[in-house]
């Protein structure tokens, strides 16, 4: 049996799910605990990147009082960046030399828009949301996304590479050496999940994905209940690091479920990370993963498998990074 499925074997065999014994409502849940950073709005985001989203997204929570408002705008600060090689079309192509683009958009009440392997569309976020408002459908891949941009109005960037992203793939080039490392030297997506004082959350995540990765590869990002997943009733959650190593254990969704069961955010992203470790323990020195979750009540937490993720936390009383632990040190 190969070391990969002995894994699976093992983790199968050890990894079992506790379902409590009654269903309370997960408001009962909350009023019961003992609640203590919960102080609602707030808006929270993936990596130091968040702090410049954070702060739009929160002057459009102000402005126009809508939360999937603030998480569109938010990110696209973000996708936006020239100085960003890792989240926009600025970053880093694949390894054919092609920029191919994801992301997700998702609020409380269910509703959800997609977008994956998509090319030369700036605000991919914005896209997702036409999926998700214009169309019957939840997720548009490749060229018949680019096509949907199109005619919903939106305008093509010309396909160059930037030019700090043309020098490292030529680089790589030189060694072509294929290995889908996402750590803390080489991460990207930002993730923000947000809720209004009346505790309506919503959710965006937008990412240029791995590195010099194989065309086609689609990570978690634009992958609802992988890379994002948000429910009115819970809170919600997104993900960050190596997309496979989420997607096996549909992370966001389980950090949301795990919430609904009465754990608090913190605990609901280390037990998730904790399962992911489990599940991909082949190579986890090497990998890098990390959730951020917010309930309706404003009370958040981060985790993840290894040192160096942060994520912006941006409140009532200001717009702070915070250093998530994490499972190994
Ligand atoms: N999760 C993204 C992906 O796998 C990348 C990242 O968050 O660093 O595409």
């Amino acid at each position: 049996m190969s070391s990969r499925r002995k894994f699976l074997k093992q983790s199968l065999l050890s990894t079992t799910i506790f379902l409590p014994e009654g269903i309370k409502k997960s408001t009962e849940l909350f009023q019961d605990r003992n609640v203590k950073n919960a102080r609602k709005p707030r808006i929270i985001s993936t990596w130091n990147h968040g702090l410049a989203a954070n702060e739009k997204a929160w002057s459009v929570l102000r402005q126009t009082g809508s939360i999937l408002n603030a998480v569109e705008e938010g990110v696209k600060v973000t996708e936006a960046d020239p100085a960003s090689r890792t989240v926009g079309i600025y970053g880093f192509p694949d390894r054919e030399g092609i920029v191919t683009l994801d992301a997700s958009i998702m609020k409380g009440n269910g509703e959800c828009g997609s977008v994956c392997f998509v090319r030369q569309v700036k605000h991919r976020i914005t896209l997702a949301r036409k999926v998700m408002e214009e169309t019957p459908h939840v997720m548009l891949a490749g060229e018949g996304a680019r096509q949907f941009a199109i005619s919903q109005g939106m305008q093509l960037e010309e396909e160059v590479l930037h030019p700090e992203s043309e020098e490292a793939y030529l680089e790589w080039l030189k060694e072509k050496e294929y290995r889908p490392i996402i750590n803390i030297e080489n991460h990207d997506t930002i993730g923000m999940i947000g809720v209004d004082a009346d505790g309506n959350l919503a959710g965006s995540c937008t990412t240029s994905g791995l590195a010099f990765k194989m065309h086609g590869r689609v990570g978690d990002s634009p992958i609802i209940g992988a890379g994002l997943y948000v429910d009115n009733e819970v809170g919600a959650a997104t993900a960050t690091g190596l997309g496979e190593t989420i997607i096996k254990v549909c992370g966001s969704f389980l950090v949301v479920e795990l919430m609904r069961q009465g754990r608090s955010p913190q605990e609901a992203c280390e037990e998730v990370v904790g399962r992911l470790i489990e599940k991909n323990k082949d190579g986890i020195e090497d990998m890098q993963a990390g959730f951020i979750a917010v309930n309706k009540d404003g009370e958040y937490g981060g985790y993840a498998v290894h040192p160096g993720f942060n994520y912006a936390v941006q409140g009532e009383s200001g717009n702070t990074l915070e250093d998530a632990r994490s499972r190994f040190s």
